[in-house]
């Protein structure tokens, strides 16, 4: 059986991808980052974030759906991002 990723596209919308996305994100918090971003983790760990969470194939990707950089495991490109807000 071949396994599927759920990712989130661009426009909002979630499909099914052979490949597991690259980055992982917060739905309410509308945050990207790294899918070992240790602030992600304590907040999977603590129960609060797996329901929110949501993947992007790429950086892009998490751009053009409206998602910001995480603040602890981004720090590049949210400072660029503050400093173009
Ligand atoms: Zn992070």
């Amino acid at each position: 059986m071949t396994k599927a990723y759920t990712l989130n596209a661009a426009d909002g919308q979630q499909y099914s991808s052979p490949t597991p996305g690259r980055l992982g994100g917060h739905r309410r918090a509308r945050i990207y980052g790294r899918l070992d971003c240790p602030s992600a983790l304590r907040a999977i760990a603590a129960g609060q974030y797996v329901t929110h969470r949501v993947f992007f194939a790429d950086e892009p990707t998490a751009v053009a759906a409206g998602y910001r950089p995480c603040a602890v495991c981004m720090t590049e490109a949210y400072r660029r991002w503050k400093s173009h807000r």
